[in-house]
């Protein structure tokens, strides 16, 4: 293994394993903390996807330090923290807990920041992030149900998450190339800071930042961050020359989609796809609560449909917010726990290929359904690929994505991929 990764969530995860499947790299993801004797085959790299992006800082970094830990006993040469393109976090982490945990773990003082991902949109300039021509405040993120992002400057969000300090290596210096990043990554460094937000609007600067890494032990960033990296391995002659991406016969069996996501895309994926004639059903939260809509409801009613339906609770910010006045706290996870008792049901009678939207409630699905690894498959829109479950009698198809990623037919042209 020469990268191990952890990612804070399982979306995340997938982008960043298919991000290195492209760069040449055999990938695979890894659900939760992998066991002591893991077989991780022959890959190149290995991405474990935890769900540690919301809950308690003491124990993110508990699951991420043994994630971490797992991976660098298999001999991975190198790890990157992953989180969110959109940065995604509470005031109290978890990235920065994370990044510190893990700086501690590999001995290192510094480790850079950068979670750009131009081909989605998400450029860092001046430190300040932005969501296609908006800054994240200003962007749908800010409603965000777990993790409302209403600052755009990551070097003061991360700062109020860690006691270490937080540098900027700005434009001006990543624009000059690899050797200038490098020099100012060392130079911050002595000056005592020890995350650095790396400045990043496009695709050659996200390589050039991969190359100026090539030494670090810690990357923390999005999963644009690994566009750079498989190359250091391959001029390293530890890498075979580009390996095309592996596709895999998808098992037979019904399809489903289920949305949990609330962000903006997905909201425009579930009315375009029932313009398109895809059936569908919401289910709200407070009724779930009161025990007025049941699993057994959800599923006799997919069954029901002759064309692959979709099950969806996403909605308006209003509406989330009454049914976080009403449920509380745990609004999320009831909506979660929901839908992933739905998959259950549904792959106990034989359904096999279900598209998943929302990065928590696609941790919750396959945490439910069991799946402890998965492979690569074909990409259905940049960072959503298909995914087989490995290891499993009954091997099934996964589309996990991203609330915020796809195009607007994502519900309909998915199974196309398969
Ligand atoms: P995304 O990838 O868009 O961030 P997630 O699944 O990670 O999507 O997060 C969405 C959160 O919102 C989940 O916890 C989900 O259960 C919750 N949620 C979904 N629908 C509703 C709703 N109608 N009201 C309140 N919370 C909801």
């Amino acid at each position: 293994m020469l990268l191990g990764a952890v990612a804070d969530d399982l979306t995340g995860a997938t982008d960043l394993c298919l991000m290195l499947t492209r760069e040449g790299m055999r990938t695979v993801q890894v659900i939760g903390v992998p066991d002591a004797g893991f077989d991780f085959t022959d890959a190149d790299a290995v991405v474990v996807a935890l769900k540690s992006r919301t809950i308690e800082p003491e124990r993110a970094i508990d699951l991420s330090r043994r994630a971490a830990q797992a991976l660098l006993d298999a001999g991975a040469h190198q790890l990157i923290f992953k989180y969110c393109s959109t940065f995604d976090s509470t005031p109290k982490g978890n990235i920065g807990p994370v990044a510190d945990a893990l700086l501690d773990l590999v001995g290192e003082s510094a480790a850079i920041v950068c979670p750009a991902f131009p081909e989605n949109g998400r450029t860092i300039y001046q430190g300040h992030l932005f969501v296609g021509n908006l800054l994240l405040s200003d962007s749908p993120m800010r409603h965000h149900p777990l993790t409302p992002m209403t600052d755009s400057s990551l070097v003061r969000v991360l700062q109020a998450q860690t006691d270490r300090t937080v540098g900027l290596i700005p434009h001006a210096t990543v624009r000059k190339g690899a050797t200038a990043i490098r020099a100012a990554i060392s130079e911050a460094a002595d000056r005592g800071e020890s995350l650095l937000v790396v400045d990043a609007v496009a695709n050659d600067e996200l390589r050039a930042i991969g190359e100026a890494v090539s030494d670090m032990k810690l990357i923390t960033g999005g999963s644009g961050i690994a566009l750079g990296l498989p190359e250091n391995f391959r001029r390293a002659g530890q890498l075979d020359s580009a390996r095309s991406s592996h596709h895999f016969n998808a098992p037979e069996g019904r399809s489903v989609a289920l949305a949990g996501s609330c962000s903006e895309a997905t909201r425009r994926q579930v009315k375009g796809a029932m313009e398109r004639g895809m059936p569908a059903l919401k289910i709200d939260p407070i009724e779930i609560g009161q025990g007025a809509t049941t699993i057994e409801d959800v599923v006799a009613w997919v069954r029901s449909q002759e064309a692959t339906a979709l099950v969806y609770s996403s909605t308006d910010p209003q509406e989330v917010r009454s049914a976080q006045e009403q449920l509380g706290p745990h609004a999320g996870e009831v909506v979660e726990q929901f839908l992933a008792g739905v998959a259950v049901a549904l792959r106990d009678d034989g359904y096999r290929r279900f598209v998943v939207a929302g990065g928590e409630t696609s941790g919750a699905v396959v945490q439910a359904l069991g799946v402890n690894a998965l492979e690569i498959g074909a990409e259905i829109d940049p960072g959503v690929p298909w995914t087989l479950s490995l290891s499993d009698d009954q091997p099934i198809s996964l589309a996990l994505k991203s609330g915020n990623f796809g195009a607007e037919d994502f519900f309909i042209k998915a199974w196309n991929a398969l």
